[in-house]
């Protein structure tokens, strides 16, 4: 299911220098291109298009890059100097993510040779700076990288950029379905679905769970076969309750195909809301996800589009993201340790080992007992992602962790569970968080870096607060306050 990225790098120069070094700079687009192509592989490709020399040049190229679908952003770089007023039309326009590269094709000034004519055309130093400006003036969001286009360094800001620009690509195409409403009385998980379709371009529409029982009675003996088969493969067999485990197959089943149905590839459930259903999917969840579905329970949308979204950005890196949720703490040695789980619904993908399939009572929901996978989640660096609703504007909060392996083995949790520490610290973190808003809710990744989360929500003009390594409290409640105030104003603008 891995997809090819495409980018666009276009190199900004004018017609003052004279028509001869208009080759020397496309052969130099097509070599740099090539670097960048490199880096980026297998999760993009970059292709050098064309030198940008006029208004109507720039107008155009920035027109066709919004109409193909193929095309995820572009990459701006100024060979020579390119006056801005040429951009403002083009710039105006563009309606895909734009990274702004400032560097230079030679690494070091030829000490012996440099002359006039080597400062004509090496002048990127100062033809960024013009480029630069003419964003700010108009307010664009965009990326801007800095250094030697072959420094590892810059390559991986560029690396993390397309991931950004992918989930934003993603984004304006992602159908959710939600089967049943949000959990009755929950504030965090609710939303402005009108404001997120304008502001993600997440369509994310309710179903009953009617229509995902109809489903279910339409499973042939061939698909259930398939399904079952299929998780003999990837979970180990630890019940023998067979009836339980074939109809979360059919419920993985009958799911599936609302989703294909609806273009959708993004669902909730809500165990308030199981009429028709003898069992709230937990393997089913389970498994979806593991294919690349988004999902979160209780009708929480933004988890589930926010999860799909993740696992494209993080497409082909092989790590994990999975839905979670903070359950429970343990104090020892000066630590605040969180266990964090769900009452089923956890991805496989982010399993230390191969999941067991077990089936228990769920306590709440007054439902049969549902199969699900049980495994500890693996241990390394992740982040944890929530996104919540203040009215008027979205916030993305992210906070770094560190997964270790629980600290002992719980033989009575019947579900699959995460264990982690905070950055910088217990106390730190969850005051930051609980002050900023965020939900207990997350999506829980192996794979993106903090980096590739903020340029998304910039991108996309989305707060973005993280918690790591750096955070003090007292400043981010600073941080808190200005961000509203700015927000409030940009309203007020508009
Ligand atoms: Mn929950």
């Amino acid at each position: 299911m891995m997809k090819r990225y495409q980018f666009w790098f276009v190199i900004g120069t004018q017609h003052l220098y004279g028509e001869a070094i208009f080759d020397t700079i496309a052969d130099r687009g097509k070599k740099m291109a090539e670097t960048l192509s490199e880096a980026v592989h297998p999760f993009a490709e970059v292709h050098f298009k064309t030198l940008l020399k006029t208004s109507e040049e720039i107008d155009q190229l920035f027109k066709e890059a919004n109409h193909d679908d193929k095309v995820a952003g572009i990459i701006t770089w100024m060979h020579t100097f390119s006056p801005s007023k040429m951009w403002i039309k083009g710039l105006k326009r563009l309606q895909k993510p734009i990274l702004h590269l400032h560097t230079q094709f030679n690494e070091q000034i030829p000490w012996d040779s440099i002359d006039m004519d080597f400062m004509n055309l090496n002048q990127s130093a100062h033809g960024d700076r013009e480029h630069g400006h003419i964003h700010t003036r108009m307010h664009i969001p965009r990326k801007v990288v800095s250094g030697y286009y072959k420094d590892e360094k810059v390559l991986d800001k560029i690396r993390n950029w397309t991931k950004s620009a992918a989930g934003v690509l993603e984004s304006r195409q992602l159908n959710v379905v939600r089967l049943g409403d949000n959990m009755r009385n929950v504030a965090v998980t609710e939303g402005d679905k009108v404001s997120a379709e304008i502001a993600f371009g997440w369509s994310v529409n309710t179903y009953g769970s009617g229509d995902l029982s109809k489903k279910i009675q339409n499973v042939t003996q061939n698909e259930l076969r398939e399904q079952l088969l299929k998780y003999e493969k990837r979970y180990q067999m630890h019940t023998d309750n067979d009836a339980s485990v074939e109809y979360q197959a059919k419920l993985e089943i009958g799911i599936r195909k609302l989703l294909e149905d609806n273009n959708a590839k993004s669902f909730t459930t809500t165990f308030e809301d199981l009429n028709g259903l003898n069992q709230l999917p937990g393997l089913a969840a389970q498994d979806l996800m593991y294919e690349g579905y988004g999902f979160a329970a209780e009708g929480d949308w933004k988890t589930a589009a926010m999860l799909r979204v993740m696992k494209l950005m993080a497409n082909g890196e092989g790590g994990g993201n999975s839905f979670m949720e903070d359950y429970t703490y343990h104090f020892e040695n000066d630590k605040g340790y969180v266990l964090g789980a769900h009452m089923l619904e956890v991805c496989p993908s982010i399993a230390a080992e191969k999941p067991k399939i077990e089936v228990h009572e769920l306590g709440i929901g007054g439902k049969a007992a549902p199969a699900r996978a049980v495994f500890d989640a693996k241990a390394g660096p992740a982040v944890q992602v929530s996104l919540v609703d203040l009215g008027g504007r979205f916030r993305m909060i992210v906070t770094e962790c560190e997964a270790i392996k629980p600290l002992k083995a719980m033989p009575n949790l019947p579900v699959s569970r995460a264990m982690w520490l905070l950055k910088p610290n217990f106390s730190v973190a969850t005051e930051a968080w609980i002050h900023a808003g965020g939900a207990h809710h997350t999506v829980m990744s192996y794979d993106l870096d903090v980096e590739v989360l903020r340029d998304f929500a910039q991108m996309l003009k989305i707060e973005f607060i993280h918690i790591g390594a750096d955070t003090d409290v007292e400043t981010l409640k600073k941080e808190l306050k200005w961000n509203d105030v700015s927000y409030r104003l940009n309203q007020l603008g508009q």
